[in-house]
């Protein structure tokens, strides 16, 4: 027999003939089946295996449609990924069935369905090559040429797969296609999912690290399942383990539950970064607005009512229209708005809602705090969005007070600002590029310059100076002072016992000291261990102190202060004369000195008013037998007022700018000879 003429009878011959000798072209062949029961059985397998394959994209895709989520791009390629799974599952079955059955059909129809499931298998590695790709390429244009790309690469494979022949094998108890058509298949799959993997290599630190974890997990389960079912052919399991990668991507990545907040059903921060994200690469600009609640100082709730509160303000946001909410935390929303309009008609609906009471009596009064976003266009990364609410929150006084905080562009600016100042203070504490200058200050008794102000610069990579003016603000802000106070005070001491200063006529140092470090507690203790550290002698410095309003900081400042003047430190009120002056602190603080403010002096010599008071302050500081310093002396007029009137020192341009340490001590070797 011809054993071409064979094929194709199918069950009938499969069942009932166990072995058969054939002559093909001049040969004698001989066809032998083992166990044709078992033939059935491994399609049948193969089949029952694609259909729970099947079910469990249907379970996946119930999950995913069922739940609320954000439609990002990448959970549209995922999209994309299931279709092109599902596909290629049933058009596995297709192709085996109509293997079978193909006796009673045209050859071409077997071989174009045949073809149709290699279409498929090509798809489900291409829509998972770009799943990938949109992670990485966020923008627009980028996106848009490679789909452009990917798509005449696909079309042109798919031609190109149609035109070429296909050859079925069906025998023993085997069934599978071969040939062209299958090679350039396989060929495609094998480079997408090569690049696949290298793009997880390339871009590691572009691509959400879960998303990289599971791609590269579903690439070697189609490696696997390949040489798997390369080796025994009988068990066609590829698709099935796409499926399972499927799977894996939908569990680690696109199932909507991982972006919900569990308590309020809004979505989380994660969901809020990838928003972002999205929204960055794209160009889009959005609105947000922060809604941060609670209740009022003297208010306080039982467990139910909070809860009940909780709720009420929760579905309250729910109804609020046009925007995707964020929980940012326990009483804070973020709500995403893609027009500025319904932005700002949100805002005042807000802002209403929270000027009215809540609870079941409405009896309950909540405070509504709102910072308003208008536009990301000047947030230069998603990761900065938090940071800056944040910054808001802790500002809010400096800017508005009460109602809506808009955080305008000139915010955002100014926070960028002190982040790079915050970098600046950072780096000049690692590599030593804090100085300390020296400003002399001239005895009036002795006429001689008997002490020097330290005054703290920071020297730029660039080797520019950098003036307090610049820094202190943002170093107590950042919480840097302490660490940036303690240099400045050890270069001092340094200062101190490296050069003989008393040699020089030098009696002390004056050292200035932030409020932060004042309200700090172990002030004292650090400040004493530094001393000894360099053996400088206490009495060569005096710390200058400002005012600080809060009466706990008052408290361990005094602390401080009695500690440090233990040791005989002396210290010096600085400022005096400027907004906060009260001659309270005067009294009740133990100081020695007392600096009146450039201001201060000016306001004598400019107008009437300055004069009186100044007096005053004058007549009452020396009674009380403080000596005083007057700041900012620029003209030799002011000089010798000042010095008529019995001001002890004096300190200003007039004699001399700050100074780094080898020109303050050249100008005093001169001056004070
Ligand atoms: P301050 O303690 O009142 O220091 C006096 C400031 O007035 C210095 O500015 C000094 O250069 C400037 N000055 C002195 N004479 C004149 C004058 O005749 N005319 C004018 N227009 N200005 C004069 P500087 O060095 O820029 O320091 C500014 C402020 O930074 C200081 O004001 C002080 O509050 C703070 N600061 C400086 N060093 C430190 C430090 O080590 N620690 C802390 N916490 N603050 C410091
Ligand atoms: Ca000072
Ligand atoms: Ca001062």
């Amino acid at each position: 027999r011809d054993t071409d003429r064979s094929r194709g009878l199918g069950d009938v011959y499969k069942r009932q003939i166990y072995c058969f000798i054939g002559k093909n072209n001049g040969k004698i062949v001989l066809v032998y089946w083992l166990d044709l029961g078992k033939v059935q059985e491994i399609e049948d397998m193969n089949i029952v295996s694609q259909m729970c394959a099947i079910a469990v994209m249907f379970v996946i895709m119930y999950f995913y449609i069922s739940q609320k989520k954000i439609i990002l791009h990448t959970s549209k390629a995922f999209v994309e990924v299931w279709i092109a799974g599902l596909l290629s599952l049933f058009f596995d079955i297709f192709s085996l069935v109509a293997i079978e059955k193909r006796s009673g059909y045209h050859l071409t129809a077997t071989n174009i369905i045949c073809k149709l499931y290699l279409w498929t298998v090509t798809w489900v590695a291409m829509v998972a090559f770009w799943y990938i790709c949109v992670d990485i390429f966020r923008k627009k244009e980028l996106e848009r040429k490679w789909r452009k790309r990917l798509w005449i690469f696909g079309i042109s494979t798919d031609i190109l797969i149609m035109v070429v022949p296909i050859k079925i094998y069906d025998s023993d108890n085997i069934v599978y296609t071969y040939g062209p058509a299958v090679i350039i298949t396989y060929a495609v799959t094998v480079i997408l999912l090569a690049l696949i993997l290298m793009l997880t290599k390339k871009y590691s630190q572009a691509i959400n690290p879960r998303r990289r974890k599971s791609m590269q997990v579903w690439v070697a389960l189609m490696f696997i399942s390949a040489v798997i079912q390369f080796i025994d052919k009988k068990i066609l399991i590829v698709s099935f383990a796409s499926v399972i990668g499927v799977l894996i991507i939908f569990i680690m990545l696109e199932n909507p539950m991982a972006n919900i907040d569990r308590d309020t059903g809004f979505f989380n921060l994660n969901a809020l970064f990838e928003y972002m994200k999205e929204a960055y690469g794209q160009g889009n600009d959005v609105s947000i607005v922060c809604i941060r609640y609670g209740s009022n100082e003297n208010d306080f709730f039982t467990r139910e009512m909070e809860k009940s509160i909780f709720y009420e303000v929760v579905s309250f946001i729910n109804k609020l229209p046009d925007n995707y909410v964020f929980r940012s935390s326990a009483n804070e929303y973020l709500l995403v708005f893609e027009n500025t309009d319904s932005a700002e008609k949100t805002i005042g609906i807000l802002e209403r809602r929270f000027d009215k009471p809540w609870g079941g009596d409405n009896m309950t009064m909540l405070f509504g705090e709102i910072y308003y976003l208008r536009s990301t266009e000047l947030v230069r990364r998603p990761s900065d969005i938090l940071g800056l609410f944040q910054y808001a929150k802790r500002n809010r006084a400096e800017f508005t007070g009460r109602g809506v905080m808009l955080i305008n562009n000139e915010v955002i600016e100014h926070i960028y600002d002190e982040n790079s100042v915050e970098n600046e203070i950072i780096e000049a504490l690692r590599d030593n590029r804090v100085e300390v200058f020296y400003q002399p200050i001239y005895n009036t008794k002795t006429h001689k310059f008997t002490s020097a102000e330290a005054l703290v610069r920071i020297r730029s990579r660039e080797g520019n100076i950098i003036p307090p003016g610049r820094f202190i603000a943002v170093a107590e802000k950042r919480g840097l002072i302490l660490r940036l106070g303690e240099r400045v005070f050890e270069i001092v001491c340094r200062f101190i016992v490296q050069h003989d200063i008393h040699a020089m006529g030098i009696e002390y140092i004056e050292c200035n000291l932030s409020v932060v470090q004042c309200a700090y507690d172990h002030l004292a203790q650090d400040f004493i261990a530094i001393m000894e550290k360099y053996h400088v002698d206490a009495n060569d410095i005096v710390l200058e102190i400002t005012e600080s309003a809060s009466i706990t900081e008052k408290k361990i400042l005094l602390d401080n202060m009695n500690a440090l003047r233990k040791v005989g430190v002396r210290f010096a009120l600085d400022d005096f004369g400027t907004g906060q002056s009260n001659l309270s602190y005067i009294v009740d603080m133990p100081i020695d000195i007392v600096k009146f403010d450039r201001g201060m002096t000016n306001a004598y010599f400019d107008n009437g008013k300055g004069k009186p008071v100044m007096d005053a302050a004058m007549g009452m500081i020396q009674k009380l037998k403080l000596e005083i310093v007057s700041e900012g002396i620029e003209e030799k007029e002011q000089f010798a007022k000042l010095d008529e009137l019995g001001i002890d020192y004096i300190q200003g341009y007039y004699f001399s700018k700050p100074r780094n340490a080898a020109e303050f001590i050249s100008f005093i070797e001169s001056n004070n000879a």
